[in-house]
């Protein structure tokens, strides 16, 4: 009892020191407080750390957010939210470089020593960077390979800072540390990927660097204190979730970020072995809540995780009101390759080519609006059964493509990895089998 009680005030200490630091670096670098939207807007607010939607009628009710009389972009009917696209991304993942030492076999991007051909350098992402912030896209989500290496990093950081972008980084902690935590402040958040403890660790990535991550996450914890920690959930360590988020408690982290393993880079050959078996993913969201209110810690999980979130039942209302949003690339979010290929989102292929162009992601306005960009992420409203009758469809809208593609060939295929669609092919023998992946 006594030590629940020191954990609850740690947590409500920490937390009450962060909401003061993040105060502070708002006021240091104002980042975009708002955006129009066909449908009304979205507000920013930096505590708590949300993005609000709001409608027409709300958002002309707040001070200066219009500009004078209704905004060109409100002719017509107030459409809802979903309906079209968003007007801009509301956070871009850019993966400024594929180099890595560390060979993770499941690594979703392939990384390399060598890195990727024709990589972009401080010049060409801050150009990326102006493109995005003209477009009104409110974070970055910086990433690699492994970004910490980059000398330009902190450039960079405080380039999207200038342009009223929040940086979040994401890092292996195995290399760059040093560059790292002198400019470890002027980022909003930095997860450091540790995907298991100990031993678990190593039969996730392929290697032993449990130790290496553990002493990156407690420098870095030391400097700040938004340092939180990715764990891609595999069938090795979802038993071991609950003694992760504890790890993330017993050191001061801020959240516990889970993502679904997902087939590309080198994880496209790692996929079988590692996937989550259907039962884990039918037990995800009981065993996550637990683990979170046992360890008082906040937890987030990655889009491709709607389908799983949904074999719940939660009613839709509450998942939009949470913002709990499934497949969402190409629309409240975009991805970036090495050389600047725009990307639906950070594991998925570049989209095809229009007009004989393969989009850059420091062109993005001229791609946006296009009839056909991002191919079948945007076509995600013509959906098969059963997601053209599942009631979460607007709001998961068919669940991960980056899995559906590499299953089944297509895009725009269910989620063969969805417990409804399992279930659906178990029930409708006759339903034309679209893929063999074995349910484990
Ligand atoms: S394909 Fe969709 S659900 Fe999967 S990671 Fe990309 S945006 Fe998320
Ligand atoms: S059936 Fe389709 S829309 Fe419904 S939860 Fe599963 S993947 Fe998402």
């Amino acid at each position: 009892m006594f030590a629940r009680v020191r954990q609850l005030a740690t947590r409500t200490f920490d937390a009450s020191l962060a909401i003061i630091e993040r105060a502070r670096a708002a006021r240091r670098y104002p980042p975009r407080t708002a955006r129009l939207e066909r449908f009304g807007a979205i507000l920013q607010t930096v505590v708590p750390r949300a993005l609000v939607f709001v409608d027409r009628d709300y958002a002309r009710r707040i001070p200066g957010l219009l500009p004078a009389g209704e905004p060109a972009l409100w002719r017509g009917d107030e459409p809802a939210l979903g309906e079209a696209p968003l007007s801009a991304p509301l956070e871009a993942h850019l993966q400024l470089t594929n180099k890595c030492t560390a060979g993770c076999q499941g690594c979703y991007t392939g990384a390399s020593a060598e890195g990727a051909p024709n990589e972009w350098g401080l010049v060409e992402w801050s150009r990326a960077i102006d493109a995005l912030a003209d477009a009104g896209v409110f974070h970055v989500a910086l990433g690699g390979g492994e970004s910490a290496v980059l000398p330009w990093l902190g450039e960079l950081v405080d380039h999207a800072r200038g342009r009223g972008i929040i940086p979040n980084l994401t890092t292996s902690g195995l290399d760059g540390l040093d560059r790292l935590l002198p400019i470890a402040d002027r980022f909003g958040q930095i997860n450091v990927s540790l995907d298991g403890l100990n031993d678990t660790y190593a039969a996730v990535r392929g290697f032993d660097g449990f130790a290496r991550a553990d002493a990156a996450i407690r420098a870095l914890r030391a400097k700040k204190r938004e340092i939180g920690i990715n764990v891609v959930v595999t069938r090795h360590n979802f038993e071991e979730l609950d003694a992760i988020f504890a790890y993330a408690t017993e050191r001061r982290l801020s959240e516990v970020e889970l993502l679904r393993f997902k087939p590309s880079g080198r994880g496209a050959r790692a996929y079988e072995g590692l996937r989550c078996t259907d039962a884990q993913h039918r037990a995800f969201l009981p065993t996550i809540l637990a683990a979170a209110k046992r360890h008082a810690i906040r937890v987030k999980v990655d889009c491709s995780y709607t389908p799983m979130l949904a074999h719940h039942r939660p009613a839709p209302t509450l998942l939009a009101d949470l913002a709990v949003y499934g497949c969402t690339g190409g629309d409240f979010l975009v991805g970036a390759k090495p050389g600047g290929q725009l990307t639906a989102c950070s594991f998925a292929a570049p989209p095809p080519a229009l007009d004989g162009h393969r989009p850059k992601v420091d062109a993005l306005a001229a791609y946006w609006d296009a009839p056909e960009a991002f191919g079948a992420f945007r076509r995600w409203r013509a959906a098969q059964e059963p997601c053209a009758s599942c009631e979460y469809h607007a709001l998961c809208r068919g669940g991960c493509k980056v899995v559906s593609a590499h299953v089944t060939g297509d895009l725009g295929a269910p989620d063969p990895e969805c417990p409804r669609v399992i279930d659906h092919r178990r029930d409708a023998p006759d339903a034309k089998p679209r893929h063999h992946l074995p349910v484990i």
